[in-house]
């Protein structure tokens, strides 16, 4: 069953296609068109842990999206299962990598007939993606743009201890963290007092849901953007596309921090123990960016990655710092169409 959308104030159209995960959960994907003719292929958008596809899609501004289309792609955007659209779910990176993605490109495949695609991904959303692709999961994907992080997270030494030492404790209180609560005051009592302590120690701006961003996701004040590079729109759009993410990933980005590489659970059989000990089981070439500024995860996270696939295929790879951008503010900041869409759209075109 499918449903079709039109963006209040824009020319796009997002038709809702459901589609079911190996595991069988419902997921969707968005397939936005516009008056643009499709020219190219399919490109697959894969948003981070707990926001949503329209992540992609700042309202009040253009965006990757809108590029995308003018550049005759057919754009698709994935709701996996770290999305705030769908039911809040103890997810790990080994279910989205073995159940989500794969199932997401093929129906991406079956419904546009092309024999393979692109894909442009984020954060949480390249990590589970670049695991299920070096781990043969993704033949069908021949080139990777990705965004933050990949297959080695380096994060500022505040988040680091964070991860060991507060998670843990978190853990054993609730299930899930959620920066909406800096918007909407939570209910429960260590939610609250959770909320009142990020209202002490983070003072950069009037809005809740920015500084709980900051404290759930990174070291930074804030975190994942500098407010000089976002309009005042997007700032306050931004506080209703962040909602819960469960403890479980957090206890899974502890493990593989402290490893220096992704460190899949072994929940999900199909997945290797070690994901760069060996070859890449994909012939895809990665194009990986990361904002020079970013405090969720250092370019660093970007660099190591690239050293791994360049020693299997020099010459194949390319890894950019972007000066002057963070973690989000590659896809959201103002002048970001100016800035960081060029280069984006010129690596997915290569
Ligand atoms: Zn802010």
């Amino acid at each position: 069953m499918t449903t079709t959308q039109v963006a209040p104030g824009s020319a796009t159209h997002t038709e809702v296609i459901p589609f079911r995960a190996g595991d069988g959960m419902a997921l969707n994907l968005h397939h936005v068109t516009s008056s643009h003719p499709v020219t190219r292929g399919p490109v697959l958008l894969v948003h981070g842990a707990g926001v949503r596809a329209d992540i992609f899609r700042t309202a009040g501004q253009p965006t990757i999206v809108d590029a995308l289309l003018a550049e005759g792609w057919d754009v698709w955007l994935e709701n996996w299962r770290a999305s705030i659209d769908l039911p809040p779910n103890r997810w790990n990176l080994d279910q989205a990598a073995v159940h989500d993605h794969p199932a997401a490109v093929a129906t991406v495949l079956e419904h546009t007939g092309a024999d393979t695609l692109r894909a442009l991904i984020h954060c949480q959303g390249s990590s589970s993606f670049a695991l299920s692709a070096v781990a043969g999961l993704l033949p069908q994907v021949d080139t990777i743009v990705s965004n933050a992080m990949s297959l080695h997270p380096v994060v500022p030494r505040l988040s680091a201890f964070k991860l060991s030492r507060v998670v843990p404790l978190v853990a054993l209180a609730m299930d899930y963290v959620d920066p909406h609560w800096g918007k909407t005051a939570p209910t429960g009592f260590l939610q609250r007092r959770m909320v009142d302590a990020v209202r002490l120690t983070h003072r950069e701006c009037g809005s809740g849901a920015c500084r709980m961003v900051s404290f759930v996701y990174g070291a930074g004040h804030p975190a994942l953007w500098s407010h000089e590079n976002l309009s005042s729109g997007s700032h306050t759009w931004l506080a209703d596309e962040f909602g819960p993410v469960p403890l479980t990933f957090f206890a899974q980005m502890a493990r593989s921090v402290r490893a220096g590489r992704i460190v899949p659970t072994g929940s999900v059989p199909g997945l290797p123990d070690d994901p760069v000990a060996g070859p890449p089981r994909t012939d895809a070439r990665f194009a990986l960016v990361a904002g020079r500024d970013n405090l969720c995860f250092l370019p660093e996270s970007q660099e190591r990655t690239y050293d791994h696939l360049e020693r299997h295929a020099p010459g194949r790879h390319s890894v950019h710092v972007v000066e002057g951008y963070g973690h989000l503010d590659v896809f959201m900041g103002r002048y970001a169409p100016r800035d960081t869409f060029p280069l984006i759209l010129q690596e997915l075109a290569r």
